[in-house]
């Protein structure tokens, strides 16, 4: 499987590409585009693609650097670490983003109210545009792994 490097160029790429072709839909006014895109919806989505890239990988079941990235704050993770065997449900393409989700959702939630922030303030399309910038990424980490260890496999 790819080192922790090869999995952040891989996930940059992927999101410059991604983001080209929201654009390029924006710019050819593609109907389901131009209706749902902005420069607000592609941000959101772009800086969690890239939290999610350095913070919130598939590998958050190992020492990985993802996991050390997080600090003291990794205590977040430790049920997540200890729950699952290294690629094993992480790295399934629905549960381990789910999961990995959930976990933030809950932590965050949790904060939000304790801040007291009013979590109907929210928008929706900040939420969704930002749970798919977190989904994608890990889905990308998830296809490298499978793509890379069968290339391995063959030689
Ligand atoms: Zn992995």
């Amino acid at each position: 499987m790819p080192d922790g490097k090869t999995h952040d160029t891989i996930n940059a790429a992927v999101l410059l590409t991604v983001i080209f072709g929201l654009y390029y839909l924006i710019w050819k006014e593609i109907a389901i585009a131009s209706v749902y895109l902005n420069t607000y919806m592609i941000l959101a989505f772009s800086v969690s693609y890239l939290f999610a890239t350095f913070f919130l990988s598939p590998d958050l079941d190992i020492n990985s650097k993802p996991y050390k990235r997080w600090g003291f704050l990794r205590i977040i993770w430790w049920p997540y670490k200890v729950a699952f065997k290294h690629r094993g449900f992480s790295h399934h393409p629905i549960i381990g983003p789910l999961s990995i989700v959930l976990n933030l959702a809950i932590v965050v939630i949790a904060l939000l109210l304790i801040g007291g922030v009013d979590l109907h303030k929210i928008p929706l399309s900040f939420i969704i545009a930002a749970t798919t910038g977190m989904v994608l990424s890990m889905e990308v980490h998830i296809i490298s792994d499978n793509i890379i260890s069968k290339i391995k496999s063959i030689f």
